[in-house]
């Protein structure tokens, strides 16, 4: 039995020393570890302050470039600016060009018909698309009158230009060329249903006559009291000219003509003998169109050009 009591005692005691060596050795261990844990940490925060440290330069590059680059952004507006500005500027400019282009005008008349160069002058404008004025005298043929309506139908001022267009008849005095040019207006009347409201005087409204300059005074005042406007010219083809002129210097004429003229009430002619403005008529059309010119054809309203 004393045996058992004395065999009891260690082995409580030995289990005891050996609870606390296992809570001492415990103890160290966590301390060792939580040390080591302090400089795992330690280590740790200074990878981390050394890498806050570099994002931060990083940063300030970035920042430092940002500024470089605001500084870039904003003279690139204001050179936007400028150019805005600028565009404005051309496109006023441009715009008052096309203004002035668009503003000058061609009337392209005929006097003297219709003959048989009234159709082809017809065709040709409205090939071109085009529109004229004829200032037409007494052809009371059929063919004359299909002439007459065509050229309305068509599109293109009808004006008189006296029946007869006989010089020493109709400037006689006024009483005659009232006669004659209302002979003209019936005739009108009768085959386009209209009376026109335009007219020229053949030869125009000036003349070296004193006796025939004092006629269309009278003329003017009587035709006003009709409604009736006349028209004269500021560019001669002068393609009633003997002997008759070429293509080429019809062209010319009306070329030169027309420079610095933007309201261009252009004298040719499509009488019988005008066979070289038939001819010209094409040349003339398109090289006023590169001038910037449109085509016109005269009314009342029209920019008056006349004589006196
Ligand atoms: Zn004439």
């Amino acid at each position: 039995m004393k045996k058992i009591k004395t065999k009891k005692k260690p082995y409580f005691r030995i289990k005891f020393r050996k609870l606390l060596l296992v809570i001492i050795a415990s103890f160290l261990l966590i301390m060792a570890t939580g040390h080591a844990k302090e400089l795992v940490f330690a280590n740790d925060a200074q990878q981390e302050i050394k890498e806050l440290k570099d994002l931060v330069k990083e940063l300030e590059e970035i920042n430092e470039s940002h500024k470089d680059k605001e500084e870039t952004l904003k003279q690139y507006e204001e050179k936007m600016d400028r150019l805005k500005k600028e565009k404005e500027r051309l496109k006023n400019e441009i715009e008052t060009l096309e203004e002035k282009e668009s503003s000058k005008v061609a009337y392209l008349t005929f006097d003297d018909g219709p003959s048989q160069n009234t159709k082809e002058i017809l065709d040709i404008l409205k090939e071109e698309d085009i529109e004229g004025t004829f200032f037409v005298n007494k052809n009371d043929t059929s063919y004359g009158r299909k002439m007459y309506k065509r050229i309305v139908d068509e599109g293109h001022a009808l004006g008189n230009h006296t029946s007869t267009h006989e010089y020493k008849n109709i400037y006689k005095s006024k009483e005659a060329f009232m006669k004659d040019f209302n002979n003209m207006e019936q005739l009108i009347y009768e085959v386009v249903d209209e009376k026109p409201q335009i007219m020229r005087f053949p030869g125009g409204s000036i003349s070296l006559s004193n006796q025939r300059n004092q006629v269309i005074g009278e003329v003017i005042e009587e035709l006003h009291s009709n409604g009736y406007t006349y028209f004269d010219w500021n560019v001669d083809a002068k393609d009633a000219s003997r002997p008759s002129l070429s293509k080429h210097e019809i062209v010319d004429n009306v070329l030169e003509g027309t420079k610095g003229i933007d309201n261009a009430v252009i004298l040719m002619h499509d009488s019988s003998a005008r066979d070289t403005t038939v001819e010209a008529l094409p040349e003339i059309i398109s090289k006023l169109e590169k001038k910037g010119y449109t085509f016109k054809a005269l009314s009342k309203d029209s920019p008056p050009v006349k004589f006196r």
